[in-house]
């Protein structure tokens, strides 16, 4: 979605363009043929998505003008920082102090930050990420829509509820004109500027089949789509890539490579890192992370998890509690509790302070009812809303009672707007561009 706020090309170089909002500049890259300086545009997670008349333009700009900069003062109010001097011990207060000053923590120092078992301390440690995330990318919150076309599935990952060996749940595909109808519901009627479209590994859909489905969407609507349908093979990746898709979403769900292969009968997880590593050659933008609360999962593997989205180059850091499935091998496990999540949330923003986009993902929405406020005041700047028609919305049950599997779109879009309206956030994605992606993708 986004309700993307108008921006005017100021300048343009080969592919890369600096767009001017109220004065602000980001950079976005052009796929547009034709584009010139002084054109208005709406640009998201660092891409050029569409070209808008002037007069169009105009008319949203006024509205948002006041909008804006209303918005970014309530937040900066929320996310300011009690300096005085707590009686915090001593080492967290030097890590949270460096990381304030720019240096973001080693694993060792964010590791004793996750330990902390002080409620008090933890309380800072929220308020500290909030303070980075709004001096660094100040109020914009990504809003996704996430379409979810299949839930058939030839693996079998123990903890999921959508795998291969659970026999409890029927099962749906979307044919290709259903997707690409209901994307265009969301681009156009809602207004969604990115998709994420998901799927379990689905052998009913070859790649040609997805390549077609993509390429159809972007011929007729302008949107930014992500692909989630697990490993498409690198050759998979390159098609769908050549075929309109900018973003991947796929977890590595877990660094620990032992327990990665306890949980994924048959997978290796170098497998998955290989498609996450080829992605981002490929140009895409890289959406990635991991369950929290696994079986055997300590502190330490968290962390690694973390260092590994970091360097995986991730555009969007999507860590989940891992939620018990009944009736799957994992099914008697007792979820996380929240301020573990928050605390994960926030220890990403200290280690990637300037860039990340966090996620509140729907798994923390279901574990507890105010993780998205709460997240989005540790440092997480990005939801995803759910736009699977509602026919088949119960059915992607990769856990039970997901949030959000009742309500209709325009219900989702009107929570969030207010939630983000009352913290000081304004649902844009005035994303920043890699250079690695303005020179390694392909022409
Ligand atoms: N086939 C795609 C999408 C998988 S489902 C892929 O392989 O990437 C999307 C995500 O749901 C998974 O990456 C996993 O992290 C999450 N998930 C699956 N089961 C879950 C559970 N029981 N609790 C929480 N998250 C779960």
């Amino acid at each position: 979605m986004c309700y993307a706020i108008p921006g005017r090309v100021k300048e343009i170089e080969g592919r890369k363009v600096t767009v001017d909002y109220f004065g602000q500049e980001r950079n976005a890259l052009n796929e547009i043929y034709g584009l010139r300086a002084g054109d208005y545009i709406y640009a998201q997670g660092g891409y050029v998505i569409n070209k808008i008349p002037e007069k169009e333009a105009q008319e949203i700009l006024s509205v948002w003008k006041e909008t804006f900069f209303e918005l970014q003062e309530v937040d900066l109010k929320l996310s300011k920082l009690d300096l005085e001097a707590k009686k915090f011990d001593s080492r967290f207060s030097r890590i949270l102090d460096r990381a304030m000053e720019g240096t973001a923590p080693s694993a060792s120092e964010a590791l004793y930050l996750f330990n902390s078992a002080n409620r008090e301390q933890d309380q800072y440690l929220y308020k500290a990420a909030n303070f980075l995330r709004q001096k660094y990318l100040k109020n914009s919150c990504c809003v996704h829509g996430i379409l979810e076309i299949s839930n058939h599935c030839s693996l079998n990952c123990r903890y999921c509820g959508i795998s291969k060996l659970n026999r409890n749940i029927d099962r749906y595909r979307m044919s290709i004109q259903e997707v690409v109808e209901a994307a265009g519901l969301s681009i156009e009627k809602y207004g969604f500027k990115a998709l994420v479209l998901q799927s379990g590994e689905d052998p009913g859909y070859g790649i040609e089949d997805l390549c077609y489905m993509i390429r159809t969407i972007k011929d007729k609507y302008p949107a930014l789509i992500f692909i989630s349908f697990g490993e498409v093979g690198l050759e998979g990746l390159e098609k769908l890539y050549e075929a309109g898709a900018r973003g991947l979403l796929m977890r590595f769900e877990t660094s620990n490579q032992q327990i990665y292969e306890n949980l994924h009968p048959g997978q290796q997880l170098s497998t998955r890192l290989l498609h996450l590593k080829k992605a981002y050659e490929l140009g895409y933008l890289i959406l990635t992370g991991g369950l929290i609360g696994l079986p055997g999962q300590t502190r330490e593997d968290i962390i690694n998890d973390l260092f590994l989205t970091k360097e995986l180059k991730a555009e969007m850091y999507s860590f989940g509690p891992f939620l018990p499935v009944p009736g799957t091998p994992l099914g008697a496990k007792e979820p996380i509790d929240k301020d573990l999540m928050l605390k994960v949330l926030s220890i990403a923003r200290l280690i990637d302070p300037t860039e990340a986009k966090i996620l509140i993902t729907t798994a923390f929405e279901t574990l507890s009812k105010d993780a998205r406020r709460q997240g989005l005041m540790a440092g997480a700047n990005s939801v995803m809303l759910n736009v699977t028609p509602l026919k088949y919305r119960q059915q992607y049950a990769i856990y039970p009672d997901r949030a959000y599997q009742d309500e209709l779109i325009q219900v989702q879009i009107e929570d969030t707007l207010s939630l983000l309206r009352s913290l000081g956030r304004a649902p844009t994605d005035l994303g920043v561009v890699h250079e690695k992606q303005v020179f390694s993708q392909k022409k």
